[in-house]
């Protein structure tokens, strides 16, 4: 009780001083001097008086020789033609920490290429004595089971506690201002004494991590410097911002792929924040987007998504009234895909935010020509960006500092609500099984794809969920299958395996059994929203208001791992008895039996493909067969090694979590030789965003390959001589821009390692990003496929082989209604024999983003088709609608009937076409369908698909055979952000198999 009343007395105490800061003005304190030399800097880098702020237009003296952001850069920061390295920041950071108390700074991780990452901390000194005492407290708010959910003493930990507010900066590399308005902002925050910062200073500790993108930073400050060193000439694109991906690194919020978001995701587990905070730079001159539009992610506690109205119009108003144009909250992004940076906030009880500022990527000041709808005033921008301006960085700077700071303030002010909302939101995600549920998801012990499964519980136990696995047996309620009437059989997998989505209104529910040893993901943790909204089902109505979703509209790892998840709402599911995981997730391996030859199960998971480069010099061969051995069951493609000892596979096995059978003979079934072939991965030098997610698959697996760009292939007419297989992942470019490459006119653009540009280079260099892949390297390329290569296109890649004649019999289709923007989609299987569907099962789920609709001809030049015609319908005349025309004044001929085929198949052929079969293509040159898409009714598993009709059934994945050699064509894309391993194997299956893809290959008669 007594208890109860203190803390009453410290929250009055609180909203008391929440109200006497009210009256703390932004603007600086006239007692305190100014930096007066600074101060006249940013008045002449700034272009307008209307693009400053009272909060940024001075720079406040330090009177105990805290130094400027001057002393690394060499002028102010947001100066015209100064761009500072990581390192630069970094120094900077670190100075201002060796000169206040009021700084600290941490590593928190490295980069891919060795990088650091650092967060600094900025607040007053009693706020950075007390982060330690103050981050258990705000651990506490976080998991509220450990004060067994007393909101009393929630209350009076709120009152002790103070928030945290984490920004980061530069995550999109060419997007360059952040890290200077971050390094004049933590200056500010420690020197300024107005009592405006004050205010922030005393009440919230600001995180900073200047920037995100440590080796693209240090890429990007190369490139400009280039430019600075080489006026009026063009400037070489910045293709790789990240050492793996570009844009995308800000996806990377699900599949937690990226040194960068672990680093950040570590930071903000450790430090508790209540904000991420991400400043980005594209749209003029400040879009708090984070409000942005609908839909808005289904699984977040609608408490947040009010926090995000709260900040970002307190953000605009604020602004407006400094006369700042061009602030603005509303626009057309959505905030559905929980994949962007910011959303580590989101998903885990935090408040997530977004800026896009105007930048000019790079340190230029210029003249900017905005369109008409950047610059148009509408109902949420009454102040818009000006049509035309001279813009420069410190412009950016000012915009950047001045949200920020408001922010801050505002936060700081309502730092009461927030903690309190912080705690809540928590505890409302503890509650999620009472409240909308469901009390859990289930992985059961008997998955097929145990690799698999352990990978995506090692997601989320590196998303901070708590993992749990049951010690017996045990039966719970989940929702009835659904009656066969309703079910057409070919949905029996999807019924069976992967259960669908439950309708808590159908509530018919039916036991199920789970084995001992199934792992449970309770939904009473503090991140049960997470692992929610990564293993639920995604639905975006076609009808949707948004046209333009931004990202992937499906994301349901289980569907894309290839993997068994229940979802279960029947509470009995958290009585089960059942241990928590501690340690990584892994799963089963290691050696049964005994014998010279070495069995391993194909079941797609992608140790097997290590496995196989991990023991390259030994002989493997693929069962074509299913077969029985030593008791067990293995699936067609499954390995049989011989010549390692069960040591050795067993060490190696254990690594990758799979399991090996030795048996004493090898079992009489048809083999076929693995091999381990020498693999190139190609790239063009329009941009290397797509096919980083392939570089890094390949790399993690330690898949050996070289990794050559198209000018490699323009240049190398032996090509089969140094590689087996050349993998061209999509590069988001049209086929004829893959071909053609960037103009010629204009200076050479070099991407090498200098003096100049020590950052260049390195991952691929040339002296010209300009050509591209060339008549010459398309010749190159079928010459390697005629030679007995194997080459594997994707998506636009495939459009390529298919348009520039490297395949024969494949057409591409036009879609007009169709629409699967980042969507899950079935597949099934056409052709179980061919070795690119070994270890798959009949039916499964792919991710696909509006790929090329195949259509299979028997004549080489065929056009594509639509779906078969509807029956035919009879001509007027005669008799009934059923009868035959009959034609008066002869006997009926009755016509033959028209060549049908389903949409995944090519027309049989017909006489007239077999009269002169020049273009003919010879029965074992066709293509060969090996995956299709599902039928329309089944196509759509997860997100938004609309004009089903126009892909459904069509191929998916087609074998071309050509000459010696094949090209394996994919309409989907089966290895995207860390996140579809369920159709990796497709590819490693191709690779593996590279000169056997004919086997159980059944040839048409003619
Ligand atoms: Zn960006």
């Amino acid at each position: 009780m007594s208890s109860h009343r203190l803390v009453v007395c410290a929250s009055l105490l609180l909203a008391a001083a929440a109200h006497a800061a009210d009256d703390s003005r932004p603007g600086r304190d006239p007692a305190q001097p100014v930096d007066e030399a600074y101060t006249r800097k940013i008045r002449a880098y700034t272009t307008e008086p209307f693009f400053l702020s009272p909060l940024v237009d001075y720079l406040p003296a330090s009177s105990s020789n805290v130094p400027t952001p001057q002393a690394v850069i060499g002028d102010i920061a947001g100066a015209p033609g100064k761009l500072p390295y990581a390192a630069d920041v970094y120094r900077y950071m670190r100075m201002l920490e060796a000169a206040s108390p009021r700084v600290k700074v941490r590593t928190i991780g490295k980069t891919e290429e060795g990088r650091e990452m650092i967060a600094v901390a900025v607040a007053s000194e009693r706020l950075i004595a007390a982060m330690d005492e103050n981050r258990d407290r705000l651990g506490k708010l976080a998991d509220p089971r450990t004060i067994s959910m007393d909101d009393a003493e929630a209350d009076r930990l709120v009152a002790a506690s103070f928030p945290v507010y984490y920004v980061t900066g530069t995550i999109h590399s060419p997007e360059t201002g952040a890290p200077t308005a971050l390094m004049e902002l933590a200056y500010r925050l420690a020197v300024d004494e107005s009592p405006y910062v004050r205010y922030i200073r005393d009440h919230v500790v600001t995180l900073i991590t200047p920037v995100v993108e440590v080796d693209g930073r240090d890429r990007q400050v190369d490139v400009y410097n280039w430019h600075l060193a080489h006026p009026g000439e063009n400037w070489p694109p910045l293709v790789y911002w990240g050492h793996y991906v570009a844009h995308d690194n800000n996806r990377d919020a699900m599949g937690l792929t990226l040194n960068l978001t672990r680093n950040v995701l570590g930071e903000y587990l450790f430090q508790k924040p209540q904000v991420l905070h991400d400043l980005h730079e594209s749209v003029p001159f400040l879009y708090d987007n984070t409000i942005g539009d609908g839909p808005y992610n289904a699984w977040l506690d609608p408490i947040l998504t009010n926090e995000w109205q709260m900040i970002g119009w307190n953000n605009v108003s604020e602004m407006t009234r400094f006369g700042m144009p061009g602030v603005f909250t509303h626009g057309d992004f959505d905030t559905w895909s929980p994949g962007y940076l910011m959303f580590i906030a989101a998903s885990h009880n935090g408040i997530s935010r977004l800026y896009e500022t105007f930048g000019n990527a790079g340190a230029d000041t210029v003249t900017r020509r905005l369109s008409p709808d950047q610059y148009s005033r509408t109902w949420y921008r009454q102040n818009p960006p000006l049509p035309r301006v001279s813009w420069s960085q410190r412009n950016n700077n000012n915009y950047q500092q001045t949200g920020l700071l408001v922010s801050l303030h505002y936060f700081a002010e309502n730092a009461t609500t927030f903690l309190r909302n912080f705690y809540l939101k928590s505890k409302r995600s503890i509650e999620k099984p009472k409240l909308e549920g469901p009390a859990a998801y289930v992985l059961p012990a008997d998955e097929a794809r145990p690799g698999a499964q352990a990978e995506l519980l090692r997601v989320l136990q590196l998303q901070g969920c708590e993992i749990t696995r049951a010690s017996a047996a045990f039966d719970v309620q989940v929702p009835a299958k659904k009656k066969k009437k309703d079910v057409d059989d070919k949905d029996k997998d999807k019924s069976e395996g992967k259960g669908a989505s439950e309708t808590p209104a159908a509530a018919k529910t039916e036991p199920r059994h789970f084995p001992a040893g199934s792992y449970i993901v309770r939904m009473d943790q503090p991140y049960s929203r997470i692992a929610d909204m990564l293993l639920d089902y995604q639905y975006w109505s076609p009808d949707d208001p948004q046209k333009q979703p931004y990202d992937d509209t499906g994301w349901t790892f289980g569907e894309l791992f290839g993997v068994q998840v229940a979802r279960v709402s029947d509470p009995a599911v958290l009585a089960v008895a059942a241990e928590r995981v501690r340690a990584e997730v892994k799963a089963a391996s290691g050696v049964e039996g005994s014998g010279p030859v070495l069995a391993v199960n194909h079941n797609t998971d992608i140790g097997l493909a290590s496995l196989r480069y991990r023991f390259k010099d030994a002989a493997f061969e693929a069962a074509e067969e299913p077969f029985e051995a030593g008791g067990v069951k293995f699936a067609r493609g499954s390995f049989l090694i011989r010549g390692i000892s069960a040591a050795d596979a067993g060490g190696v096995a254990a690594e990758l979590g799979l399991k090996v059978h030795a048996l004493a003979a090898a079992p009489s079934v048809k083999t076929h030789p693995l091999r381990a072939p020498r693999v190139a991965l190609l790239h063009s030098w329009l941009s290397t965003q797509d096919e980083g997610w392939w570089r890094m698959a390949l790399d993690r697996l330690k898949i050996p390959y070289d990794y050559i760009s198209v000018q490699t292939v323009a240049a190398t007419p032996a090509l089969r001589a140094r590689w087996d297989v050349v993998v061209f992942p999509p590069v988001g470019r049209t086929a004829a821009a893959i071909v053609a490459g960037m103009p010629r006119w204009g200076n050479a653009l070099p991407w090498k390692t200098t003096a100049l540009t020590p950052n260049l280079g390195k991952i691929d260099s040339t002296d010209d990003m300009r050509p591209g892949l060339g008549a010459a390297g398309v010749q190159n390329l079928r010459d390697f496929v005629a030679a007995g290569g194997l080459l594997i296109g994707v998506m636009d890649t495939a459009e390529l082989a298919v348009s520039y004649g490297l395949t024969h019999g494949v057409a591409l289709g036009r879609a007009e209604k169709l629409k699967a923007p980042g969507t899950i989609v079935r597949a099934r299987v056409v052709d179980a024999a061919s070795p690119i569907t070994y270890g798959y099962p009949d039916s499964f789920s792919i991710y696909t983003a509006d790929g090329p609709i195949f259509s299979l001809t028997s004549l080489a030049g065929g056009r594509s088709r639509r779906r078969p015609a509807e029956e035919e319908k009879r001509p007027t005349g005669r008799g009934t609608a059923d009868d035959p025309d009959l034609p008066q004044g002869r006997p009926f001929a009755a016509p033959p009937d028209e060549p049908k085929a389903d949409a995944w198949e090519a027309l049989p052929l017909t006489e007239e076409q077999r009269r002169n079969p020049i273009y003919v293509i010879p029965p074992a040159q066709r293509p060969r369908t090996v995956v299709r898409y599902g039928d329309s009714k089944e196509l759509l598993v997860s997100g938004l698909l609309e004009g089903a009709g126009e892909i459904a059934e069509h191929p998916a994945v087609v074998d071309v055979p050509v000459e010696k050699g094949h090209v394996v064509l994919f309409s989907n894309n089966p290895i995207w952000r860390g996140e579809t391993l369920g159709s990796y194997f497709l590819v490693f299956n191709a690779i593996l198999n590279f000169d056997q893809l004919g086997a159980g290959r059944t040839l048409a008669a003619e």
